[in-house]
Parts: structure tokens; C-alpha cells; sequence
């Protein structure tokens, strides 16, 4: 069969790969000029550093399927995501664990006397209906108002009561001093970056990549399938309105040496207008060079032109995205995968997982077809 996969991305490299290890012939489009849509990577020109162009996407997961199928096209470097946030003038450690928890109240206490002095500060909300809800309930106000107030308003543009409270249960709070940002078994960095891995993942002799090609649903030509990793709402020509995203700034600068220290400074306070500051080299440790390339992030509505990162799913616009959804299920030949394609804030590794699975279902399906 003749498959057309929009988006070179982590959604249409894997389901072009398994759907073309099946024997069907796989066309991928990008509007872009490279592969691996915001996970793309590539070496700064000045310094020589592998940069994350889109921001910093650090991969972790406890699925062993995905981490098998990862580490069968690129080497992983062992590295753990310790992020730092500067508060008021001062550094402490994230996620918020009893190093931090001892750092911002000034003591020195135990893992059982930080969970009785949490448990005391944090209100009691038996069923958090909001990101702020959320927060007061886990940390209490105090340590709301400094790791996770001013952030959120930055980095999602609106009060923390307008967003689910999801995002905040990403994030982990520890009675110890365990300082990796994330809980899961299997964590690293692509030696050669995820463009690097992509790239492999599409290297098959039926997959054919066009990169700089927009794709028009209303013109789009004749396939037997079409997978759509762009924006949900964008498929549809917008025609119910626009869902809302944001979209990130990154203001790039050079440094000699090591500027920060680490990765990914994030910077609590409302008043300092960008979210954090990523140092790249931190994400390659095992390489050595002399300068280093740092992006300074902001965050911003996505407006027609920008690109957007960050579906914000906010409460008002649930209603919208149900019709997107049922206009999507009601048009056939067309299956919509990805962050973009189903609105939703993925991990790189729940990418991958869904991916797989698409792909196993949609080649389940044209076997029974044939079957019956
Ligand atoms: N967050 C925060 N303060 C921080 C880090 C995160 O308030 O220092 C909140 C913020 O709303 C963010 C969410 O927690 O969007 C999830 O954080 P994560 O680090 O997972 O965000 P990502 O790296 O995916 O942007």
C-alpha cells in the first residue's frame, strides 16, 4: 500500500519505519528543512556543541519495548537531568526535594521531619481541580509561590488556576536528596543527538523523505493511508477556530568555558521575563569544548506563524478540541498521531510507545481486511 506519514518527527519516523519493515511504501513530508521536528539537533556553528534547537528533551523512560527499539539506532550516553532554579538571588536544587526544602526554610532537618513539616504547610485539597490546587496541596503555599507560581505564569502565560492540574504531577517531590529530575529506569542522551537517531530509524530502502514540502489535505493526492503528525486543528483548515499553544523564544549566546555549571537554570521569580536558561555542552558531558552556546527561553502565545510546542489544554478549550477530535475520527483514510495531531503534551518516550502501537493497529487492520 501507498502511505503518506505528514511530520518527520518521532510519531512518522517510527510508524513510517515499522509500517515500511512491513512492506508498504512509505512517503514522509516535512514542511521543515530537516528531520526530527522540535527534537532536532544539530551542532552549533561557532562552538561545534550539539544544540537542542527546540529546547532541551532529555530522554527517560521505564518502558523497556521503547527503550529496546531507541538503543537499536543510536548509542546512549548514561545522563541525568538535575535541574537547578534561581529564586530570589539564590540557587536551589529540583525537583524540590529535602536539600531544596532545607536550603528555602533554612534548616536542617531529617527526611521524617521534612514530611511532618510538608505535611503540615500543605493544604488540604482532598481533589485538586487546578494546577494551583494541585500545587497547594503537594508543597504547601510557600514553596508554591517560589518554585512553581511565577514559572507557570511565564511559561503558560495565564494564572495557574486556569490549567490542569496534570502538569504539575510531572514533576516529583522528594524526602531525600535525590535530585534527578526523573523517576525512571532507563534515562540518557543520544551520543550523536536525536537527529542522529531519527536519521536511522528512517534509513530504510522503502522510506522516501521530503523535506521543505508542505502538505495541503485538500489537494493532497492519492494514498491508501495517511498518517498526520501536524497540528490537529491545522488538518481542518482551522475552520472551528484555533486551539491554543504556546510557543517558545530562545535567545542565543556564546560564553568561554562553563557559564552555569549545569544544563538547565530555571528562574523562579516573575519578574525576570525568561523561563531558564540551557547551557548545551551539559548535555553532551563526555565531549570537551571550549566555548559553549546557551539559549535564554521565553515563552509566548503561538501566534498563526510561530511554532508551537505546548498545547495548553485549557479548560475552556476542552470544548473545541472535542469537535476537532470528532471531526478527526469522522474522516477516513486518515489516522492523527503525535503531540500535534492529538493535541496533547507528550514525552518523547510516550511518543515512541503510541507510534508503535498505531502502527501495530493500523497493520493489524489491513490483515484482517485481507483476511476476511
Ligand atoms: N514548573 C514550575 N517550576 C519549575 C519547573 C516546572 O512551575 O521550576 C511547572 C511548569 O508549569 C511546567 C511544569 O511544571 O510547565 C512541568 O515541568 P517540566 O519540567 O516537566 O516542563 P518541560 O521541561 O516539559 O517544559
Amino acid at each position: 500500500m501507498s502511505i503518506l506519514i505528514v511530520g518527520a518527527g518521532l510519531s512518522g519516523a517510527v510508524i513510517g519505519r515499522e509500517l515500511a519493515e512491513a512492506g508498504h511504501a512509505v512517503t514522509i513530508l516535512d514542511a521543515r528543512p530537516h528531520i526530527g521536528g522540535n527534537c532536532h539537533t544539530e551542532r552549533d556553528p561557532d562552538t561545534g556543541v550539539m544544540v537542542h534547537v527546540y529546547g532541551p528533551h532529555i530522554f527517560h523512560t521505564d518502558d523497556q519495548g521503547v527503550w529496546d527499539y531507541v538503543t537499536r539506532f543510536a548509542t546512549f550516553e548514561p545522563y541525568k537531568n538535575r535541574v537547578k532554579s534561581t529564586v530570589g538571588g539564590q540557587v536551589y536544587s529540583l525537583p524540590v526535594n529535602l536539600h531544596t526544602i532545607n536550603q528555602f526554610f533554612g534548616t536542617a532537618m531529617r527526611p521524617d521531619e521534612a514530611r511532618a513539616f510538608i505535611a503540615e504547610r500543605a493544604e488540604d485539597i482532598p481533589e485538586p481541580q487546578n494546577f494551583e490546587e494541585q500545587a497547594l496541596a503537594f508543597v504547601g503555599r510557600d514553596l508554591y509561590e517560589a518554585f512553581f507560581k511565577g514559572y507557570t505564569e511565564k511559561q503558560w502565560g495565564c494564572d495557574p488556576r486556569e490549567l490542569p492540574a496534570s502538569i504539575l504531577k510531572r514533576l516529583p517531590l522528594r524526602f531525600n536528596y535525590d535530585d534527578n529530575y526523573f523517576f525512571h529506569k532507563y534515562q540518557g542522551m543520544p551520543r550523536d543527538g536525536y537527529t542522529a537517531l531519527i536519521q536511522r530509524i528512517l534509513d530504510h530502502p522503502v522510506i522516501t523523505v521530503q523535506l521543505n514540502t508542505t502538505y495541503d489535505p485538500a489537494t493532497g493526492g492519492d494514498w491508501d493511508h495517511v498518517f498526520w503528525s501536524g497540528p490537529l486543528d491545522g488538518y481542518f483548515n482551522y475552520d472551528l477556530g484555533r486551539l491554543g499553544y504556546r510557543t517558545l523564544n530562545f535567545e542565543r549566546f556564546t560564553a568561554q568555558g562553563d557559564y552555569q555549571g549545569c544544563a538547565v537554570m530555571n528562574y523562579g521569580d516573575r519578574d525576570v521575563p525568561h523561563t531558564r536558561i540551557t547551557e548545551h555542552k551539559h548535555f553532551s558531558p563526555w565531549e570537551e569544548h571550549e566555548g559553549s552556546v546557551l539559549y535564554r527561553e521565553t515563552s509566548a502565545e503561538a501566534g498563526p506563524d510561530d511554532i508551537p510546542y505546548y498545547p495548553i489544554r485549557l479548560v475552556a478549550e476542552k470544548e473545541l478540541l472535542t469537535r476537532y477530535i470528532a471531526q478527526a475520527q469522522a474522516t477516513p483514510g486518515v489516522t492523527f498521531v503525535g503531540r500535534l495531531g492529538t493535541y496533547r503534551y507528550l514525552d518523547m518516550d510516550v511518543t515512541i510507545r503510541e507510534a508503535l502501537d498505531t502502527a501495530q493497529t493500523w497493520l493489524d487492520t489491513q490483515k484482517a481486511g485481507t483476511a476476511m
